[in-house]
């Protein structure tokens, strides 16, 4: 596991435009892609030799989904965010607004950071030049935390920021890499609605077979990895403890274990959406069908309890189902029923194929080649009188199939043209499920 260095602190300090900011540098590709890193709370930095995991706690459920509702809350929100933050964290930014100055909510979180014992880095933001760097940070220092002035968005002291963090990451000393001759089993994520029947389902797949470990794993005090054995193979579960305790969690709280969930799945091989099949896809499940895809998450869909279904009327169940997955088509869905033992044996040979798929590397001439058969099939439609002309691919070394398009100018590549490319490549290449990443970038 990779270090976790979390970005804490209030809405609107600029803790996402530093997280795009420090990743840009690290993950060129991605980050030319509008909308794909607006929203990310996860992501892998390298800075020099040192690799680590940001997060970036604030951004995205309280600006695109705060509902009205939920601000009345806010505050406690926001610390139930920035608590599992520091938790989860080895080290922490602790971001404030020097155009605003220290507010009563900066005293508390920084209460919080202080006490958690972790490496901490102040920042204070928005500090657009080192002229007003004395008088603004002035008042922070107070807080008793290491300072720097900084300017997310316009880049004043952000190498200081990265030299810092770096530093922080080697002194941590952990092993920098799992890669330690043990051979790295599936890792899997169970999401889905309380009830839907995902303990149910864990249990059906280890079945009667050994449990090698049921322990107290990760940073987190509650996260329970459970390893087993199957065939010769070794899989986990990742954060069984999440997966029971979501049962009890109120309305409002969901919004928080969304993002653990998420972050679950960003850090296993394969994800598992459990959906019982007499509830249909709620809303909920709507909201995670939605994260999964954006974040071009693998995984499955599990529709569960089929026994509660006469036999005839699965097939209409299933194109139900199929309909409301319209935006990932590529994505399995098998229906189960953990109590009956059907579709079970299915899943994990499922999971082990599709991270084969997200492994898959291709050479650049057999690239090359079916993106000249492709064009060929069907030209690029002209827009504005122009019409995008593709010069080469290559694929990027991502963690999912990432295939990068040259061409004279990204911004001519219709939606539906790269939908064409993205089923083209999916079909020559035979990726079927794994989930897959088409970017366009001008070069001239
Ligand atoms: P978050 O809610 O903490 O993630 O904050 P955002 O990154 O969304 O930033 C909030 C607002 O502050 C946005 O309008 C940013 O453009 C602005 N902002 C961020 N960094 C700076 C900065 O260094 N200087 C100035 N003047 N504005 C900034
Ligand atoms: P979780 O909250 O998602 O972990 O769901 P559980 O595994 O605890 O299951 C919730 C309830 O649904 C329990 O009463 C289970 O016995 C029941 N259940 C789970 N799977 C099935 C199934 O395949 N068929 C039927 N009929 N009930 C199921």
């Amino acid at each position: 596991m990779l270090p976790i260095v979390a970005l804490v602190g209030r809405p609107n300090v600029g803790k996402s435009t530093l997280f795009n900011r420090l990743l840009r540098k690290s993950r060129s590709i991605t980050h030319d892609m509008p909308g794909v890193t607006r929203d990310r709370i996860y992501g892998e930095c390298r800075m020099g030799d040192v690799r680590f995991d940001l997060v970036d706690t604030g951004g995205m459920c309280l600006e695109s989904e705060a509902t009205p509702e939920l601000s009345k809350d806010f505050e406690d929100e926001i610390f139930e965010q920035a608590r599992e933050a520091i938790e989860e964290a080895h080290a922490i930014i602790f971001v404030v607004d020097g155009k605003e100055g220290l507010t009563p909510l900066d005293e508390q979180a920084a209460e919080y950071v202080r006490r958690s014992g972790k490496p901490v880095l102040m920042l204070v933001n928005k500090v657009d030049g080192d002229e007003f760097a004395a008088e603004m940070t002035a008042e922070f220092h107070s807080l008793g935390l290491e300072l720097l002035p900084v300017s997310a968005a316009h880049g004043y002291n952000l190498p200081d920021v990265r030299d810092r963090v770096r530093r922080f990451v080697v002194d941590l000393d952990m092993p920098a890499d799992e890669d330690d001759g043990v051979e790295r089993g599936l890792k899997l994520t169970m999401l889905g609605r309380p009830n839907a029947g995902k303990s149910s389902i864990i249990n059906a797949i280890i079945g009667k077979d050994r449990l090698i470990v049921s322990d107290v794993a990760g940073t987190t005090r509650d996260s329970i990895d459970v390893t087993f054995e199957k065939k010769n193979k070794r899989y986990t579960f990742v954060d069984t403890a999440g997966v029971r305790r979501r049962a009890n969690i109120q309305d409002h709280l969901e919004k928080i274990s969304v993002i653990r969930a998420l972050k679950n799945s960003k850090r296993s091989d394969v994800t598992i959406l459990t959906i019982d099949i007499t509830l249909g896809v709620g809303r909920q499940d709507k909201r995670l069908i939605e994260f999964l895809a954006r974040e071009k998450v693998p995984f499955i869909v599990v529709v569960n309890k089929a026994d509660l279904v006469p036999r005839n009327e699965t097939n209409q169940a299933l194109e139900a189902f199929r309909r409301e997955l319209r935006i990932v088509p590529h994505v399995p869905i098998v229906m189960t029923s953990a109590h009956k033992g059907v579709g079970i044996g299915k899943l994990l040979p499922m999971a082990e194929a599709m991270r084969q798929e997200c492994e898959i590397r291709i050479g650049t001439g057999l690239l090359n080649r079916s993106l000249q058969a492709v064009l060929e099939r069907q030209q690029p439609p002209v827009v504005k009188r122009r019409r995008p002309k593709f010069f080469y691919v290559t694929q990027a070394d991502e963690d999912i199939p990432t295939f990068v398009f040259f061409c004279n100018d990204h911004t001519l590549v219709k939606q539906s043209y790269a939908r064409y490319l993205e089923n083209q490549f999916r079909k020559m290449l035979g990726i079927k499920t794994a989930p897959v990443n088409v970017v366009f970038r001008s070069s001239h």
